[in-house]
């Protein structure tokens, strides 16, 4: 006898769908004459997250390394009138990074928002990640965050303004994240860090928060995330809680609440915007591939 009704029912919808690109739940205005500094913003969720407050009037300040990233930024910025200033960092030097808020201060005066959102990422079996491997997802994701935000706040602190910090987190900072050793352990100590920070920072009217995005595929993901994302089944909405993956607008929409002056009372938190898929946990998960297995590597051969 089968456990499943017969007929099966039909196909449940979902969340549905988010209003359309464009919309708003803030006010327009909300960030007029504001700086919003962020890392990694010509690309990706990044990019999805700048495009989202400058559609609310803030200039945008996108640090990153690499000239094409930044120019794909600016390109998608200015094309809403935004003001914008691209400056080439790399997380990793404080000097660099003292650069960077040099020039956004030149440009804008300082930012009052800071949003860390660079990281590196690529899956491989943790008896493969050579030391290299793992100091620079380490290296970038979390000291990169914790440099960026240290700066912002030093600034902020000397001028005795307010100030609002957002980390770009991930979910397997909570559960581990098989075949992503380095990054999740990174991202765990990102999220700890928001909650020390947070009090530390309080009584200088720094906030500090994280934000975590669920499953939003787009055009600027590595071909190592892509051909991650290929051994899962094809059909990535039924893969969902909410039966459809997120869109980046629903992550920027989250980051210019939480920046904004209607949250002022919230710090020290991580906001996940994942459709609850981070929760999908049972005694009964898919059959256990090994994660060598799974990227089609053969046996295990120390060298
Ligand atoms: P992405 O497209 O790979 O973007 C990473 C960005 O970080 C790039 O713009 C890159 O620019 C910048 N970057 C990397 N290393 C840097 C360094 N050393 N210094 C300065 N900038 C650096 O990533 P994404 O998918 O948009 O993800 C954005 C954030 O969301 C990350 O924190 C990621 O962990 C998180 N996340 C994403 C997903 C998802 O579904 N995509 C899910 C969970 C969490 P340059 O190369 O020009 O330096």
């Amino acid at each position: 006898m089968s456990d499943h009704p017969d007929p099966l029912p039909a196909p449940v919808p979902g969340i549905p769908a988010p209003p359309p690109l464009g919309t708003h739940a803030l006010p327009a205005g909300t960030y007029d004459g504001v700086a919003v500094f962020i890392t990694g913003g010509g690309t990706g969720l990044g990019k999805g997250i700048a495009v989202e407050f400058a559609r609310l009037g803030a200039s945008l300040v996108i640090a990153s390394r690499k000239e094409e990233h930044l120019d794909a930024g600016r390109v998608a910025l200015e094309a809403l009138g935004a003001p914008v200033e691209t400056v080439v960092c790399d997380i990793r030097e404080p000097d660099s990074i003292a650069a960077a808020f040099d020039a956004a201060e030149n440009a804008f005066g300082l930012p009052s928002v800071c949003i860390n959102n660079a990281a590196a990422n690529f899956p491989v079996p943790a008896e493969d990640m050579s030391p290299n491997a793992w100091r620079t997802v380490v290296d970038i994701t979390l000291n990169g965050t914790f440099f960026v935000t240290r700066e912002f706040a030093r600034r902020h602190l000397a001028a005795g303004t307010p100030g609002s910090v957002i980390d770009i987190g991930a979910s397997y900072a909570w559960t581990g994240g098989p075949g992503f050793a380095h990054s999740a352990a990174a991202k765990a100590g990102v999220k700890n860090m928001v909650e020390s920070l947070a009090v530390e920072w309080g009584p200088y009217g720094i906030q500090v928060n994280g934000l975590v995005p669920g499953l939003i595929p787009h055009e600027d993901m590595t071909d190592d995330i892509r051909g991650n994302l290929a051994r899962a089944d094809p059909e990535k909405d039924a893969l969902q809680p909410a039966m459809r993956v997120g869109t980046r607008r629903e992550l920027g929409w989250a980051a210019t609440f939480l920046a904004s002056p209607y949250a002022r009372f919230i710090s020290g938190h991580t906001l996940v915007v994942d459709g609850a898929n981070w929760q999908r946990r049972a005694m009964t998960n898919p059959t256990v591939i090994p994660i060598r297995e799974q990227m089609g590597r053969g046996p295990f051969a120390a060298d």
